[in-house]
This record gives structure tokens, sequence and C-alpha cells, in this order.
């Protein structure tokens, strides 16, 4: 089964305009003319539109995504971003359930899967993001904790929803820890979300992208990147420098 892969940067809460130009003219200067995973970044809600105008005017195949969403569709719900205007601002991904909105935020698995189904509901493909803590991986419960949050998703969207979304395994000890996943220890995972959808549907897990995210960088990428089930990654600190998150780019396969 072919996949193409995805590297998608998470800005997280960085950046301003004078750093978001600088960072898009860097990747921008070295970008490959025929990369080989799709690229998306993902900077705050406020410097999206600049964003999308900086990658158009440069020219480079880099898709735009959000960090999250409201589960709502509109109305008063003050200081939410609707997918609608996601939509119109020109996202195509967004970020969903990511752990620092699940711990910071107290966003739990039936509001992340609400705020899947308001995704799609616009037309943007939702990054479902899910993984255990270090406490749930030494209790041997990894796999009953990505199962609660993958299943939040496959009951109220059901499985056909995973055609148009992204899964990304982030194992929550690995994220801006410096300590990222082995290439087996991803991979064990990774198998394990793709059986569980395809458990539902086959042909939708064969073709489903499931990244790993977790201190990815340009050093460990690549060995992370060769196992079969990890179709690309989720990256938050390397994103942010063009040559590391270049790098990433260049270790994804088609
Ligand atoms: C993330 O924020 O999704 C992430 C994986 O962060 P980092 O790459 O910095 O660990």
């Amino acid at each position: 089964m072919s996949r193409t892969s995805i590297v998608a940067g998470n800005w997280k809460m960085h950046g301003s305009r004078a750093e978001n130009a600088s960072l898009i003219e860097a990747i921008a200067a070295q970008f490959p003319s025929t990369p080989q995973a799709e690229c998306v970044v993902c900077p705050p809600f406020v410097y999206l539109q600049e964003v999308a105008r900086l990658v158009r005017d440069a020219e480079i195949p880099v898709a735009l995504g959000a960090q999250d969403v409201c589960a709502e569709g509109q109305g008063a719900y003050t200081g939410e971003v609707s997918a609608a205007m996601l939509k119109d601002v020109g996202c195509g991904y967004v970020i969903v359930g990511h752990s620092e909105r699940r711990m910071g935020y107290g966003e739990d698995d039936p509001l992340v899967a609400r705020k899947f189904a308001a995704a799609q509901a616009k037309g943007l493909i939702p990054i479902l993001c899910v993984g255990e803590q270090l406490s749930e991986r030494e209790a041997g419960r990894t796999h009953e904790v990505v199962s609660r949050q993958l299943d939040a998703a496959l009951e109220l969207c059901g499985v056909e929803a995973f055609a148009r979304a992204v899964v990304a395994y982030e194992p929550c000890w690995a994220i801006g820890t410096g300590h990222n996943a082995t290439p087996e220890q991803a991979e064990e995972v990774h198998r394990f979300i793709r059986g569980r959808i395809g458990a539902r549907n086959a042909k939708i897990a064969a073709e489903a992208r499931i990244l790993y995210g977790g201190s990815v960088k340009a050093g460990n990428a690549g060995e992370l990147f060769t196992q079969p089930d990890v179709d690309g990654g989720l990256i938050g600190g390397a994103s942010l420098k063009a040559d590391e998150f270049l790098a990433i780019l260049a270790a994804a396969r088609r």
C-alpha cells in the first residue's frame, strides 16, 4: 500500500509577523522541487491568513493547518474560532486533541471527537492526536488509552470519516522533551492504530495516514519514517527551524 507521507509543523504559540516571514522565506529558499511528502504548517490563529499569503507568494506547495477548532458551528462562543472560518482563510487541515489541549485545557475525548466532526463538516482534514502519558505506558495501558481516544471519533463519526482524516500518534512523554519514541515503539503503536481502524474497514485503514509526533528532529526522522506504518510526522520544536524542518521533510518517503 503506498501512502503519501505528511510532514506537518505545529508552530504552537511561537512566532511574530517578522519571524513568520523569515521562516517561510528560509523554507522557500531550499524547498525541494519534487517533495517526497505533503508539507503542512500550523501557525497560531492570528497568523493563518498572513502565512497563507506568504506561502502563496513564495509559490511553494505548503498547505495550511490550524492548531485547534471550536466544536460548535457559530454563535456566542467568545474567543473561539470555527471550522468555517478556518476554511475561509485557506486552511486545509486542523489539529484536534493535541495533548497540550487535553492536559492544559481539559479537552476530553467527547469534545475532541466533536471538534473532529466539526472540522470534517466544513471540509477540513482533522489531524487527530492520540497518545499516552508516561505513567500510562509504564502501567502497560498504552493500547487502552489510544483505543479510547480513537474510538471516541470512530463512534461519533464512523470509520468512513477516517478516509478524510489523519491520525497522529504523539506519546505525551516524547513531546517537547527531546526523548523520542524508538522507531520500534512508534511502529508498534502505529500498527495497533491501523489495526483498530482496520477492524472496522480494512481499506480505509490501509490508506490512512498515521503520523508520529514527539521530539522528531533531522537526526532521528529517517529511522522513524522508515517504519512501515509511520507515514510522516507532526513536528513541534524542529518545525521552527527551516533547515531542520526541510531535513525532516526530505526524510519522509512517498
Ligand atoms: C507537537 O507539539 O506536536 C510535538 C510533537 O512537539 P515536539 O516535536 O517539539 O516534541
